[in-house]
C-alpha cells in the first residue's frame, strides 16, 4: 500500500505489534526498565578499538559492539528512542579502526617540517608581522615604527604557516590521516564517518512501560518471592479437553497449583469479560486469580465475587501487583495458621448434621 493511502491519524499496527515482540526480549526489557526508573539516557563512550560504542547496553542485553548498535536503530525505528546526535568519527576506510592520527604537510613539496607561527598586529601603526618578527630579547618590538608593544597596544591576528623544506608561506596545509592499526592513509573524503548518538526513551515508550508491558517478569518475581515456582508451558486443559493460555502458572513445594491472568489497559474491563473468565476457570479448575488494572465497575466486583473469580485490582499496573503479593502473603500465612483442610470441616458438618 502506498504510504500516501494509509489514514496519518490511525496506529501503525505492525509497528505497534513489532514493539511489543521487542519488549519481550529480556535484554530490552532489563534496559528499558532501568532507563525509565532512572529517568537516564544512553550515551555513547569511546574507545580506540571500536570507536564508539555503548557498553551499558551491550551489558544489559549481553550482545555485542555491532549488534548492540543495530538494536538501537531497530528501537528508534519502532519508535521506543528518541535520538540526539552526539559526535561524528573517523573510521579507517580499510580496517575500520577509529585509532587515527591526523598529519599535516606542504601542498607544494608534501613535507611535514611546518613551522607554526603566531601573527600580531600592531595596533597603532597597522603593522602585521609574525611573533618572532616581534622578537628583541625578552620585548615585543613592533618591525615598522620600532615602538615597545606594551599588553592592549596589540592583537593575536591568527596563525601563519611556513614549510620548513621550501620556505613558502602557506595558507592552508595538506591534511592527511593515518590509521595507527594498518598504516593506511587516506584523505577526509575517503574517511568512513561513525555517527554516535544520545538515546533517550520516547514518550510512546514511558506510555507503554506505565501501562505495564513489563508485567510478566514482575509477577514472575512476586511470585517466586512467595515461594512458588513457575510451571511451563503456560497452559492447562479443561475438563471440557479445551487448552487455555495462562500469563503465568505457578506451584508450591506442596503441589498447591495457581493460574494468573492479567489485564492491564487503558480502560475497565468489561462485564462479557468476567463471564468469559469464569467459564475459563470453572473449566480448569484451579485457584486463578485475574489482575485488573485499571480498577473495573463495583458491579463487576460484585460479579467476579458470585462467580468464585479471585479478582485482584488497582488504579495501575504497579497498585495491581502490590495487592496481589499482598494476598499471596496473606494465603501463605492462612494455609499456616489453618488446622486443617476445608474439606475436612464440611465432612465434619455434614456428619453432624447427620447426626442431629
Ligand atoms: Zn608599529
Ligand atoms: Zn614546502
Ligand atoms: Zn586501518
Amino acid at each position: 500500500m502506498p504510504i500516501s493511502d494509509k489514514n496519518p491519524g490511525a496506529p501503525d499496527l505492525n509497528i505497534m505489534e513489532r514493539r511489543t515482540a521487542l519488549y519481550k526480549e529480556p535484554g530490552v526489557e532489563r534496559l528499558l526498565r532501568e532507563l525509565f526508573e532512572k529517568d537516564a539516557k544512553i550515551e555513547p563512550s569511546f574507545d580506540l578499538e571500536y570507536g564508539y560504542r555503548y557498553p551499558q547496553v551491550e551489558k544489559l542485553t549481553g550482545h555485542g559492539v555491532d549488534e548492540t548498535k543495530s538494536l538501537l536503530n531497530k528501537m528508534t525505528d519502532l519508535g521506543i528512542f528518541n535520538k540526539e546526535k552526539f559526535d561524528e568519527g573517523i573510521l579507517c576506510p580499510k580496517c575500520r579502526s577509529p585509532n587515527i592520527t591526523i598529519n599535516y604537510s606542504c601542498p607544494y613539496d608534501n613535507s611535514k617540517e611546518i613551522e607554526r607561527d603566531s601573527l600580531i598586529e600592531h595596533l597603532a601603526c597597522g603593522h602585521i608581522d609574525t611573533l618572532s618578527h616581534f622578537k628583541r630579547e625578552n620585548d615585543l618590538v613592533c618591525p615598522r615604527c620600532k615602538a615597545n608593544l606594551t599588553p592592549g597596544s596589540y592583537r593575536n591576528a591568527g596563525s601563519w604557516n611556513t614549510c620548513g623544506s621550501c620556505g613558502r608561506r602557506l595558507e592552508s596545509l595538506w591534511v592527511l590521516h593515518k590509521c595507527r592499526k594498518c598504516g593506511a592513509t587516506f584523505t577526509f573524503e575517503d574517511a568512513q564517518i561513525q555517527e554516535s548518538y544520545i538515546y533517550s526513551l520516547s514518550e510512546f515508550a514511558k506510555a507503554d512501560i506505565k501501562r505495564g508491558v513489563f508485567f510478566a517478569s514482575q509477577l514472575r518475581e512476586i511470585v517466586e518471592r512467595h515461594g512458588y515456582s513457575i510451571t511451563t508451558p503456560l497452559v492447562l486443559k479443561g475438563s471440557s479437553g479445551i487448552d487455555y493460555d495462562f500469563d503465568l502458572i505457578a506451584t508450591t513445594k506442596e503441589g498447591k497449583r495457581i493460574t494468573i491472568d492479567v489485564n492491564f489497559g487503558e480502560t475497565k474491563i468489561a462485564r462479557n469479560m468476567v463471564m468469559e473468565m469464569s467459564g475459563k476457570y470453572r473449566d480448569v479448575g484451579e485457584k486463578s486469580y485475574l489482575i485488573i488494572a485499571p480498577k473495573t465497575e463495583p458491579e463487576n466486583q460484585n460479579l467476579a465475587d458470585s462467580l468464585q473469580i479471585k479478582l485482584v485490582q488497582g488504579e495501575t499496573p504497579g497498585d495491581a501487583l502490590e495487592s496481589f503479593s499482598q494476598i499471596l502473603a496473606s494465603d501463605r500465612d492462612g494455609d499456616k495458621t489453618k488446622p486443617s483442610k476445608r474439606s475436612f470441616f464440611s465432612n465434619l458438618k455434614k456428619a453432624l448434621n447427620y447426626w442431629t
